[in-house]
């Protein structure tokens, strides 16, 4: 038998391009074409043992599926501007339809869109109740090795069970991250066997590891505008939100969505440092002025006393064992001191050894080349009939909905491109 398609991957971005490839409704729905009813036979095969295993996880259980706030910062490439020939700012409410099409009602906190249910659970059995519904074959546990094109331009596909063929390929292998529910680089090894180009999988939306030892912070949470810098100083990003300190690391959503420009940094062979403003609503003259009445006002309270008032007594500790003065107090102090301290509250500095690994990341940077991507099918354009899909491209969102929409509207685009095609 040869499939109309297969599909390497039953995550959210493979079961999307399924479901779109047979719907007639959702086809309607979303293409405001005329029904041209397509019977298709397709196949998906997944390694898991379940389907949507990294769905379940997603969003701590919740599953964050889109967000209304869009800007250029949302998504990474090496090809700048690929993510938003593909994605627009109302494609969330695309992504929402679409839930909505499988059953799955949404609503929104803030602007961060969830299932009602707050169940990831209630998205993988919507998809695996239209998987059913549209006749998609589903085999579990079984993985795929290799890819051929035939003479007659269909495919051969490989498992570890078997040989299958199809006129149209789907790879929605996602990325590397998180192993323990399906994360592998085994869509990379499919690309090359296609002479595809790709960058390596690397962690992406991970804690920080850094230098400085700082055990008495662990457990503290402050809100920051953090920096992202090189040896020279240089602005590499920069993001306002809470710092999470651990023993060894620095974490936190903010850390997050700057893991991608230090793990390139880092790649890159160069030295990065974060920048942490503790007070970014104060500007570093003012909070000097503040220390110096603060010192006439209250000349025998302690250094920490002054401190305090502006960050966590936890941080005042760490900063004031950072100055390693013997001073006790803040009478003690001269100008040059105080103007010390309050530069430490502003650019209190960190240096980044490392990322976290690819089992304590949420998604990877690096995949496929998308420069050998057409943003409107998210067909290969030098192979005719192979589409990559999802986190196994070359883009990765911030956190806070735009990975799984990323999944969703490349399934899609691709889904349609498959039901459009004779
Ligand atoms: C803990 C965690 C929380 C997250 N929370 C959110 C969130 O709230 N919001 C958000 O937008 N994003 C979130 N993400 C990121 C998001 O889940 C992913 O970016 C998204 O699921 C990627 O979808 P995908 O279909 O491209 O890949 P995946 O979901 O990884 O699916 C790929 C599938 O392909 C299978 N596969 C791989 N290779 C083969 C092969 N050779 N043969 C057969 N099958 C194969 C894998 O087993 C896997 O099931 C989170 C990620 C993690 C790890």
């Amino acid at each position: 038998m040869i499939y109309d398609l297969i599909v390497a991957g039953a995550g959210a971005s493979g079961m999307t391009a399924a479901i779109c490839a047979t719907d007639a409704d959702i086809y309607k729905q979303f293409q405001h074409k005329a029904d041209q009813t397509r019977k298709r036979s397709v196949l998906i095969i997944e390694k898991n043992k379940k389907i949507g295993k990294k769905l379940y996880a997603t969003g701590n259980g919740r599953c964050n599926l889109s967000n209304s706030s869009f800007r250029l910062e949302c998504y990474n490439s090496k090809n700048e501007f690929f993510p938003y020939k593909v994605i627009g700012a109302k494609d969330y409410q695309i992504v929402n339809q679409f839930a909505e099409q499988l059953g799955v009602a949404v609503n929104d906190e803030h602007g961060y869109y969830y299932p009602m249910s707050r169940q990831a659970s209630t998205i993988v059995w919507a998809f695996n109740d239209r998987l059913k519904k549209n006749q998609i074959q589903v085999h579990t546990g079984e993985t795929v090795i290799g890819l051929e094109e035939q003479s007659d331009h269909t495919y051969c596909i490989q498992t570890d069970q078997g040989q299958y063929y199809a006129r149209n390929i789907v790879l929605a292998c996602g990325g590397a991250a998180a192993p323990a529910l399906g994360g592998t680089d085994a869509g990379c090894s499919l690309l090359d066997q296609l002479g595809i180009p790709y960058y390596p999988f690397q962690p992406a939306l991970c804690k920080l590891q850094v230098k400085e030892k700082m055990s008495g912070l662990a457990g503290v949470r402050s809100k920051a505008l953090v920096t992202v810098m090189d040896a020279s100083s240089e602005i590499h990003a920069q993001e306002f939100g809470e710092v999470q300190f651990t023993g060894q690391s620095l974490s936190g959503i903010v850390i997050f969505n700057l893991s991608h420009t230090a793990g390139e940094m880092l790649q890159d062979g160069e030295s990065v440092s974060l920048c942490l403003d503790l007070v970014p609503d104060i500007n570093e003259a003012d909070l000097y002025m503040h220390f110096r009445k603060f010192r006439t006002n209250n000349p025998e309270r302690s250094l920490q006393a002054c401190l305090n008032g502006f960050v966590h007594e936890k941080l005042a500790t760490y900063i004031l064992e950072q100055c390693r003065w013997k001073q006790e107090r803040i009478s003690e102090l001269n100008d040059v001191e105080l103007q010390k301290l309050a530069d430490q509250i502003k650019k209190l500095t960190f240096h980044v050894t490392a990322t976290a690994g690819a089992e304590d990341a949420q998604v990877s940077r690096g995949g496929a080349d998308t420069r050998f991507i057409d943003p409107e099918t998210m067909k290969l354009t030098v192979q005719e009939h192979v589409y990559v899909i999802g986190e196994l491209l070359d883009t990765d969102g911030i956190c806070g909905g735009y990975n799984l929409m990323w999944a969703v509207i490349t399934g899609m685009k691709a889904g349609f491109s498959i039901y459009d095609s004779n």
